[in-house]
């Protein structure tokens, strides 16, 4: 694929952020955006590396009123020795594919896909923090842009991506979030689209997680949509419990996202030492195990945090604390493994490191 480039002129380009640790999540963005355009009969074209602007779109467009919309979240880091480096994203590339089949939309080619961050990055070098914990965060995106309001899918559709340089999530060690479990919203129901990283879906959570913020929690703890009894997800990330000694997560059954984190700590689990276990969990043997003292951590996993402790879990009006808020040492494991890893400090021995060259 041949991207085409207009450059900015080196005077004009914007000031980098004084300390990326304290960056805020996703409100600064570098200096280019990376496009592609899709027509039907004429498929996607004018690959172009641009500078990062607004886009100009018509109020019909089918993603105002009718949701086709997909997207993805990666980050990029800055090895010791200079290298950019990414994290598995040719998985990143086949996930945006299932969902972009689940919304009826046109798929990418993935080596098209991964060509084009790659040429984004290696411009955009210098937006790439040094400093461990920080990172570049990408996000690719596709969107429905036919001017039509009849309902169907688009005939046009956009392919973006914007970076924006991102603090770690958490500045000393290890905070633990709070939980609060929805047993009356539900963010996914069979068939539906639980599986695609689609905006709608979040959309559709909107209203729980303020629900959750105004009780005093911090997210929302999904259930099923059937019989709200069975662990789902947190929304951004998805859920691990230590419960018996085990690795446990609730299997993917179509309305759970796939997660590259979720995986990638599945497959790290043996190599540590610890047996991993997918299945059903209901909320019930959660609250028993918190009681008895079996389940011993909780831990969410998900590109932004990677991964995320929990302390407390709200269920029906009471709250129950996990490992005394404290932060557990499987959590603690797994972030310090996949950090290392994603920073090129750890022998890759799965191939999951991707130099960008
Ligand atoms: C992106 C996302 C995750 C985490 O996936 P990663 O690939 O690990 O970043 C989990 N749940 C939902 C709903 C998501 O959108």
């Amino acid at each position: 694929m041949k991207i085409s480039l207009e450059l900015i002129a080196e005077k004009k380009l914007k000031p980098l952020f004084k300390d990326p640790l304290m960056l805020p999540f996703g409100r600064y963005f570098t200096d280019y955006m990376f496009t592609m355009e899709y027509s039907q009969g004429q498929g996607w074209q004018n690959p172009c590396i641009k500078p990062h602007q607004p886009l100009v779109l018509q109020p019909s467009a089918n993603v105002f009123h009718y949701s086709q919309e997909v997207f993805e979240g990666q980050k990029a880091y800055q090895s010791k020795k200079g290298e950019i480096l990414m994290f598995r994203p040719l998985e990143n590339a086949r996930r945006l594919n299932r969902s972009l089949q689940r919304l009826c939309m046109p798929e990418i080619d993935e080596n098209n896909f991964l060509q084009a961050e790659c040429e984004l990055l290696k411009l955009e070098k210098r937006w790439i923090p040094t400093q461990k914990g920080a990172s570049l965060y990408i996000r690719p995106a596709v969107i429905g842009t036919e001017a039509a309001l009849g309902v169907k899918a688009s005939s046009e559709y956009l392919f973006f991506i914007i970076l924006s340089p991102v603090g770690p999530y958490f500045k000393e060690g290890f905070n633990s979030v709070s939980l609060w479990v929805s047993d009356t919203y539900s963010r996914a129901g069979s068939g539906g689209t639980g599986e695609a990283k689609t905006g709608g879906n979040y959309a559709g959570s909107l209203l729980a997680t303020r629900e959750a913020i105004q009780k005093g929690y911090s997210q929302v703890l999904w259930l099923d949509a059937c019989e709200h009894r069975f662990i789902e997800e947190v929304g951004a990330m998805n859920i691990f419990f230590i419960l018996n000694g085990k690795l446990v997560t609730p299997a993917l059954d179509g309305t759970i996202l796939h997660g590259i984190t979720r995986k990638s700590v599945l497959e790290l689990a043996a190599g540590l030492g610890i047996q991993a276990e997918e299945r059903k969990i209901a909320i019930e043997e959660v609250i028993e195990g918190i009681q008895s003292g079996k389940l011993t951590e909780v831990f969410g996993a998900g590109t932004a945090a990677v991964i995320s402790p929990v302390g407390k879990i709200g269920y029906q009006g009471k709250d129950y604390l996990v490992n005394e808020q404290r932060t557990g040492t499987w959590a603690q494991t797994f972030f310090k493994t996949l950090i290392g890893l994603q920073y090129g400090e750890i022998p890759d021995r799965h191939g999951w490191v991707y130099k960008v060259q």
